[in-house]
């Protein structure tokens, strides 16, 4: 029996909206693209189901949808007006809220799908039906906040799912590991009062949004310290986003102790990924999948799930999801990254790994 759930609905694949050349709104001088649209796009998420067909590795996965998310699961987390404003927008052909969230009609219905994979994949781990699950979900999610969409997220996935486990008494302790190259500036938002819920994001520092993510913000009131931001500097590779989970994450994750691991996996620190300036693999995503998948087994009996967020290189998003699939469900059937070879002989001299070690080590010294 397979015992890795992967959830994923051809409908989050339709999802789509906005008239956008990359992130530039058209107009004035901004020509259309011929294939246009934002980065965020179908095809970096339906190349990686596609790569697992071919490959054969989707069937060794237990393959499921789910139902979409409830109003009731919506708002323990999101505001009754702007789900209401959403709604309507979607209703009505389309629109967009927030910023850069563009969405066509259905929208809302598609987003709901979206976290409803998120909740599935949590509550199929949360009830032993699954070791782990991934769900493919689309549109992304962590940088929702509870009454502004922003950064391609229409509603705040993993806070909807984590919100409806703990009503329904699955789990009352959650520890969130973002290691999406982007600040989670929403799921941070969610649970920033919170000690139930620890939240950690990896992300290129400054990159999105530019104004949040340092790692002076711990959180506040009962919240203070389950909040860590891991703000990386561009250019950080395979060795740095290692060394930042030996030496702060996997630590932080002990002294928790939670009941359930949930990862916000984006591809975008990817080396030619085109909305950040990191330098990771196909090999650092397994090789974070496999760390994590040891943490759940110390801590929390393998219970680990994750949800697809963000990534923007249609050709390479497809490896290195391919890579974290095979981890998760201990498959022997490959995908090999075809750039192995040329993204290791870019990674960061020896001398740079050195400055990035010193600041792991500052940063060692402020979460102590
Ligand atoms: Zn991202």
């Amino acid at each position: 029996m397979n015992k890795t759930g992967f959830f994923w609905d051809e409908k989050c694949f339709w999802h789509a909206g906005g008239d956008f050349a990359f992130t530039l709104p058209l107009g004035g001088l901004v020509q259309p693209l011929a294939a246009g649209g934002l980065p965020e796009n179908p095809e970096t998420k339906r190349r990686l189901k596609n790569l697992l067909d071919v490959t054969g590795l989707t069937k060794e996965l237990h393959n499921a949808s789910a139902q979409p998310v409830s109003w009731e699961d919506l708002l323990r987390v999101h505001p009754e007006a702007f789900l209401q404003k959403f709604k309507n927008a979607s209703d009505a052909g389309g629109g967009s809220l927030g910023l850069r969230t563009p969405f066509a009609q259905g929208g809302f219905e598609i987003a709901t799908q979206s976290a409803g994979l998120a909740k599935e994949a949590l509550f199929s781990v949360l009830q032993g039906e699954m070791i782990n699950s991934y769900a493919l979900s689309r549109p992304p999610g962590h940088h929702c906040l509870p009454d502004f969409p922003n950064g391609f997220c229409l509603l705040a996935n993993i806070g909807i799912a984590v919100e409806a486990a703990l009503a329904h008494h699955l789990t009352d302790r959650v520890a969130i590991i973002d290691w999406d190259v982007h600040h989670g500036n929403g799921t941070e938002a969610v649970f920033y009062d919170r000690d139930d819920v620890l939240t950690i994001s990896l992300h290129q520092e400054r990159n999105y949004p530019m104004d949040t993510g340092d790692a002076e913000d711990r959180g506040v009131g009962a919240g203070e310290g389950f909040n860590m931001n891991i703000p990386l500097p561009p250019g950080g590779g395979h060795a740095l986003y290692i060394e930042a989970m030996e030496r702060l994450v996997l630590p932080a994750l002990s002294d928790f102790q939670p009941d359930v691991i949930i990862v916000a996996c984006g591809y975008d620190a990817a080396a030619i990924d085109p909305l950040s300036r990191m330098l990771a693999t196909a090999e650092t995503f397994r090789a974070m999948t496999e760390m994590v998948m040891d943490a759940a087994a110390d801590l929390c009996g393998d219970r680990l799930v994750l949800v697809h967020e963000g990534g923007y290189s249609e050709v390479y998003v497809p490896f290195c999801g391919h890579s974290v699939l095979q981890q998760m469900s201990g498959s022997s059937i490959t995908a090999p990254d075809p750039m192995a070879d040329t993204l290791n002989l870019r990674q960061p001299s020896e001398r740079l790994m050195r400055m990035h070690s010193e600041f792991i080590t500052e940063l060692e010294d402020l979460f102590r």
